[in-house]
């Protein structure tokens, strides 16, 4: 019961809900070690999600090194809450069911639960704001499926305290995810804004009858996704200069050079290094892909 798993513990486990990216959620977070359990307001999703986790572990793609505990509650928590240590709302993408969610949260988590959203577009000042603990509030965005693509995208509300992202940020380290943090919210994140830029220079290139669709998508699948898939366009652009400080006459230009070279410093010795990492991360692609 929920009760008994709360007792024997403190402060290890998660709740999550537990639809598509709740149960990956899950996963991750038991791999990492740590106790989660489930909620869900339809029981046969808690179902699901457990055929789901142990198909995978079957395929033994993913190991668990902890375990999932499950329930399904007419979303009424109980003082268990106290128990945990961060709160990953998984529920749809629907601002007033969220912020209901986070509303009942707050009336009942100690100061120092994280309450964490997976959304993927609500901003944390619509979600958050007015929160008696919306110092303890961040969203982590994940990507699907998690398991696989370990980014995860942490974004403040502007009363967060610093300590909740340091926190959440070592916790995804913990667990095998790839957080990054953004500064201040901002419409899309990162990711998506990355993604869309990408997506309508393509719908451009291709309108314009520059190139058919299947070649578009061969430009990103065998050209830039290939090496994206190791280093971001910041460091290729510092790996591909032969002669960086030509270009890096602005200040912004200037003080992207000095973070890429903390990196890798930018002369032939290092760079060389580097590029030959890449090439062999993209042997290894390039044979992967060979065999899919
Ligand atoms: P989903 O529809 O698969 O799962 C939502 C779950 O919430 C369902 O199991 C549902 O029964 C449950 N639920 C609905 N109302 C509830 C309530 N009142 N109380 C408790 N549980 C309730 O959705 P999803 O794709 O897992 O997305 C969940 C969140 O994750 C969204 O905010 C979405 O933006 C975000 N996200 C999704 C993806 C993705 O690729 N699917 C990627 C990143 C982030």
């Amino acid at each position: 019961s929920f009760g008994g798993c709360a007792a024997a513990v403190d402060y290890s486990y998660k709740l999550l809900y537990c639809g598509l990216i709740g149960r990956s959620w899950a996963m991750v977070f038991a791999g990492g070690g740590f106790r989660v359990k489930l909620y869900d307001i339809v029981q046969q999703q808690i179902t699901s999600a457990l055929e789901y986790i142990s198909k995978y572990l079957l395929l033994e793609w993913f190991t668990l090194s902890s375990e999932v505990y499950y329930s399904c509650i007419n979303w009424r928590i109980s003082n268990a809450i106290y128990y945990y240590f961060l709160f990953q709302e998984c529920t749809p993408e629907k601002l007033e069911l969220k912020k209901k969610i986070f509303g009942q949260l707050d009336l009942i988590v100690s100061n120092d639960v994280i309450l964490s959203s997976s959304t993927s577009t609500l901003l944390p000042t619509k979600l958050f704001t007015g929160l008696k603990h919306v110092k303890q509030c961040i969203v982590a965005h994940p990507v699907n499926p998690p398991y696989y693509v370990p980014l995860v995208e942490l974004v403040p509300h502007p009363e967060t305290e610093p300590s909740t992202v340091d926190k959440t940020h070592a916790l995804m380290k913990k667990i095998g995810q790839s957080p990054v943090k953004l500064t201040k919210e901002i419409d899309g994140f990162v990711l998506n804004r990355l993604q869309y830029a990408v997506i309508s220079e393509a719908w451009r290139l291709v309108g314009e009858g520059v190139i058919s669709p299947a070649d578009l998508d061969l430009v990103m699948s065998d050209g830039l996704g290939m090496r994206y898939a190791f280093i971001g366009p910041l460091e290729t652009m510092h790996l591909n200069n032969q002669n960086p400080y030509d270009n890096y006459q602005f200040n912004l230009l200037f003080s992207l050079f000095q973070a890429m070279s903390e990196k890798t410093p930018a002369d032939p010795e290092h760079l060389n290094a580097r590029r030959a990492w890449r090439d062999e991360c993209l042997m290894g692609l390039a044979k992967l892909k060979k065999q899919m």
